[in-house]
């Protein structure tokens, strides 16, 4: 299943929707229509507590909203072709087309964010001369108000000259939980986005001489992510899928999880130092293609107009232009 967080057109408010094909199906008023249908008579209460119109609200009902989420599921082609009875004056099925996606977590409690385990991209930074090493096992927190939806634009900040790209697989944490070993992490696990790391090479370098790194990662709008959560279910190898990051239409990043030195049981199992609550967001690092580790990296530093299209086999595609700050 994939759930994302999108705008109803009528109720004008993010909602969770179940994704499938080119239909979202309101969650929360599918699972209460169902409800109503077995003549409950504290549907919109029963509901709104088992499987929330909030990302993070419903992560942390657990087991009991994936249950929910499956009896919606299991009635889906009934819903599409309207043989459930909608709860009064409400509408559940809309075309993707005709709403707006939000990041899936629209405030995430924290972002942490994994750099150097793709070996590869630690290889062309040596190559190119990056004055800093890139170990294995660095780790920052991204800021959570720099979030922004798989089709919301990049804002290119007036402080930089130097704006890049950064294509990961982001994993949404789905129970509470710390110091989770390796052998039980997936039972934490709720599901994978596609993340890009949008970074400020240039504030990146000069906050690194004092060897932080702040808003080189964190500026408004540097840090897209969705389109959806694509629940584990669905990928039960997170560590075999392709991945390609195209600027107007060119190839950029091409690579695959199976190339991760760390794998994701192991990621959580380190960084469930700090307890991981429903809705946190862990990055996985990026492949190697990144614009500052070219040649002649002008040419390829975002630029007002770009359309950057990111992509994770079994996930989906986000495509976020970039726009000059106003
Ligand atoms: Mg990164």
């Amino acid at each position: 299943m994939r759930i994302a967080t999108f705008v109803h057109p009528f109720l004008r408010k993010p909602r969770v929707g179940l994704v499938y094909g080119d239909k979202v199906l309101d969650v929360n008023l599918a699972y209460q229509a169902l409800l109503l249908e077995d003549g409950e008579e504290d549907a919109e209460v029963l509901a709104e507590a088992t499987l929330p119109s909030d990302m993070i609200r419903l992560l942390r009902r657990g087991k009991k909203a994936l249950d929910a989420l499956n009896q919606v599921n299991a009635n889906l082609s009934k819903f599409l072709n309207d043989g459930i009875e909608a709860p009064e004056g409400q509408r559940i099925v809309f075309n993707l087309g005709d709403v707006r996606l939000k990041a899936p977590i629209p405030r995430p409690g924290k972002i942490i964010h994994t750099a150097g385990n793709f070996r590869e991209h630690a290889k062309e930074a040596e190559k190119a001369g990056w004055e800093f090493p890139i170990p294995q096992w660095i780790s920052f927190l991204k800021s959570p108000t720099a979030v922004i939806g798989p089709y919301d634009p990049i804002i290119y900040p007036k402080f930089t000259k130097e704006l890049d790209y950064e294509l990961e697989v982001a994993i949404v944490i789905g129970k509470r939980g710390k110091y989770i070993s390796r052998e039980k992490a997936y039972d934490y696990i709720a599901g994978y986005m596609v993340f890009n790391d949008i970074t400020a090479r240039d504030i990146q370098r000069e906050e690194m001489k004092n060897g932080l790194l702040n808003f080189g990662k964190n500026l408004d709008t540097f840090a897209p992510m969705g389109p959806w959560i694509t629940l584990k279910d669905e990928i039960p190898d997170p560590h075999n899928l392709k991945m390609e990051l195209r600027v107007n239409g060119e190839v950029r990043q091409e690579g695959s999880t199976s190339r991760l030195s760390v794998t994701i049981p192991e990621i959580i199992e380190h960084y469930s130092w700090v307890t991981l609550e429903p809705g946190d967001v862990i990055t996985t690092g990026t492949i190697s293609g990144v614009a500052a580790f070219r040649e002649n990296p002008e040419r390829y530093y975002l630029k007002p107009d770009d359309i950057v299209e990111s992509e994770v086999e079994k996930i989906g595609i986000m495509r976020n232009p970039v726009v000059k700050e106003g």
